[in-house]
């Protein structure tokens, strides 16, 4: 008996799970939509005499026939292609083995009666991505490509299935913790995923690249389509009562609201929702992008995927025939951040890791530049970056400054053996930048010789968020920590850029705790050493750290000796440097655990070091460091330095330098 019974609750689950996966006709998709539209004259008469069936086919019938709406992403259904991911993303979907993200390969399979609740790692990306449903525009590519209905069948269910199994579903916080309704909760719960308004926009964005695809499919039904319909449009609703604060998000949110509604104008809200893309788009690229042109996350990484928001709306305009939503200004701000993030990257094209950056491959950012260059034909730099250097020109500057921003630029050259030191001494910014202020990278003659620890993983429990704050600490940094505690303030004021003439110099400040403020003063020598002095003010006891990040060496060793103070790379490639400081009486050096992550989920262990003091209260801690760049691994210059203004000014600094050859006087009066 017991056993028949559980045949019996099996066979209903399973039932419920294909029919669930049945599309049904929603007739209120026909009070969503203006039927007086041109084209749609018969939906409307059918609808009137109550033929909800025959309208909804002669719907269907509409948007197969429609011409002249397209996305940038699909010109023409016919030439569609794809790649060789692609093309495994759709081929997995197929069994459910869903690509949800790039840092959990191989992906996870969501079982045969999909749960898209399964949480295999308890990283927030990991579940609320796979609600971004990456695989199915893949699904259409990979449809078109072989013409092959099993794409076609599968996506509908899955659109369906997902539909059914994921409804809004909001409670205040009271009421979460005195129900008792499981449901609710885990309803509630799964909502803060499926639902994000970020993941709501990519759908948003996406869900007319499917619908371009499958259209065409005998799977695409009309119910299919009132069903497709009713959901796009609680999409988009749903953005606009719940646009993110600020940020990215919300720059996503706005472009992809713009797509709503340009792409289904036959909604009665399209035109509300485009306004409203164009206005917070038109709005917050004043309030995102500083004067200077960084954006004010002051992450390379959402610096870059801002730059290219803006540009799709004014290419979805532009497709579209409303260009003109966007003023001149727009479009001059937009080549500004190109032009800061051309500065604020090395010759081979990548970026410096700070906050939350991911390091960019030169064929992505190829990409990028010719994309941008048409946009920009007459900007001689986004040209010659397009063109790797074969047509355009660089500008007439070398080192560069972003003061609001606080990203400072050293080189001595644009080429691949040019010195470049990029630092980073901003404004207090939002989630994704690290409390780093003061830190660098260093490249010299091909090669990221002091790369940027990263950021590994964003957030989530346990063992996931100790990672993320393993990489987003200070003293991960190539800064100065007050007994290796993060900063409790990231507020940069820059003192003094000069970023001309023989001796550069950047001198910059942060009250980096109540009691502790960072003067780091940066001297670039001739277009070939930097010389950075850190000056620890203010009534904090404790231990003072300076702290630097070794690069990634493998079996090669970086030289040091237990009494001195140096350490030297041993690098044969042509690319090497020693790094000497020199501090107070009872320094001591110290070598610690050091990792650097390229991309989500991936790292590479390495060494870091520290120089410590320990500071009496009132009395300030000063540090000199030499950075002696060479191209061999042998042949250590000799280096040495000492202050002549013997304890700290507020006004100026004095010192004496030898590195190598040159001996000099360093100083500036503010
Ligand atoms: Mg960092």
């Amino acid at each position: 008996m017991m056993k028949r019974i559980y045949i019996l609750i099996v066979a209903i689950l399973a039932g419920s799970a294909a029919a669930a996966q049945v599309p049904e006709l929603k007739p209120e998709v026909f009070d969503l939509l203006d039927l007086d539209r041109p084209g749609l004259e018969q939906v409307k008469a059918l609808r009137s005499e109550g033929k909800d069936a025959e309208a909804a086919a002669a719907l269907l019938d509409y948007y197969k026939n429609r011409k002249g709406i397209r996305t940038p992403e699909i010109r023409d259904v016919k030439k569609v292609k794809i790649n060789k991911e692609q093309q495994q993303w759709a081929d997995d979907a197929l069994n459910h083995t869903f690509f949800a993200h790039k840092g959990y390969q191989p992906s996870y399979n969501y079982g045969e009666d999909i749960n898209w609740r399964y949480w295999p790692v308890e990283d927030n990306e990991l579940r609320w991505q796979l609600h971004r449903h990456k695989w199915f525009a893949p699904m259409g590519r990979a449809y078109r490509v072989s013409g092959d209905e099993k794409y076609a069948i599968e996506w509908t269910k899955q659109y369906i299935d997902w539909i059914r199994k994921n409804p809004y579903v909001k409670i205040s916080k009271a009421e979460y913790e005195i129900t008792n309704d499981s449901q609710l909760k885990d309803d509630a719960e799964n909502s803060r995923f499926a639902w994000r308004p970020l993941e709501v926009s990519h759908r948003l964005q996406d869900q007319p690249v499917q619908f371009q695809l499958f259209i065409d499919s005998p799977a695409f039904t009309a119910e299919f389509l009132t069903e497709f319909l009713v959901n796009y449009h609680r999409h988009a609703e749903h953005i606009i009562s719940n646009y993110s604060k600020q940020g990215n998000h919300l720059l996503f949110e706005a472009q992809r609201m713009l797509y709503a509604g340009t792409f289904f104008p036959e909604f009665k809200k399209a035109e509300t929702w485009r306004q409203s893309g164009v206005e917070v788009l038109n709005r917050e690229i004043n309030v995102q992008v500083y004067d200077d042109g960084g954006q004010y996350e002051l992450c390379p990484h959402y610096h870059l995927a801002a730059i290219n928001i803006f540009i799709k709306a004014l290419e979805v305009a532009d497709v579209n025939g409303f260009r003109n939503a966007f003023p001149q200004s727009y479009i001059d701000t937009i080549e500004k951040m190109i032009e800061f993030y051309t500065n604020i990257s090395f010759p081979d094209y990548t970026n410096p890791c700070f906050s939350d950056a991911k390091l960019v491959t030169k064929k992505e950012m190829l990409n990028n530049y010719k994309d941008w260059s048409k946009l920009f034909p007459d900007n001689g730099l986004i040209r010659h970056m397009a063109t790797e250097g074969a047509e355009g020109a660089l500008p007439e500057y070398l080192s560069k400054g972003y003061l609001t921003s606080g990203f400072f630029v050293f080189r001595n050259s644009w080429d691949s053996d040019a010195i470049q030191m990029i630092v980073k001494a901003g404004p207090p910014a939002f989630w994704h930048n690290q409390p780093d202020n003061g830190t660098f990278e260093l490249w010299y003659n091909g090669k990221n010789l002091f790369q940027d620890s990263g950021s590994y993983v964003y957030a989530g429990k346990g063992e996931v968020m100790e990672e993320r704050n393993w990489f987003r600490r200070s003293s991960v940094h190539n800064t100065l920590t007050l007994g290796n505690k993060n900063f409790e303030t990231t507020d940069s004021k820059t003192l003094l850029w000069q970023p001309e003439g023989e001796v550069q110099i950047l001198v910059t400040e942060n009250q980096s705790y109540k009691n502790l403020k960072h003067r780091r003063s940066i001297f670039f020598v001739d277009g070939s050493y930097f010389v950075i002095v850190d000056e620890a003010v203010g009534d904090a006891k404790g231990s003072v750290n300076l702290h630097y990040q070794m690069p990634r060496s493998g079996k090669t060793p970086i030289e040091n000796t237990a009494e001195e103070m140096y350490f030297a790379t041993t690098f044969k490639e042509g690319s090497n440097f020693k790094l000497e400081c020199f501090g107070p009486e009872g320094m001591t050096k110290k070598k610690e655990e050091g990792w650097q992550s390229p991309a989500y989920k991936k790292k590479y262990k390495r060494m870091n070091v520290s120089y410590n003091v320990r500071k009496e209260a009132g009395e300030p801690v000063r540090y000199i460091t030499v950075i002696a760049l060479k191209e061999d691994g042998g042949n250590n210059p000799k280096l040495s330095a000492k202050f002549l203004n013997k304890t700290f000014e507020e006004s100026r600094l004095k010192l004496q330098v030898k590195c190598g050859k040159d001996k000099r006087t360093l100083e500036y009066n503010l």
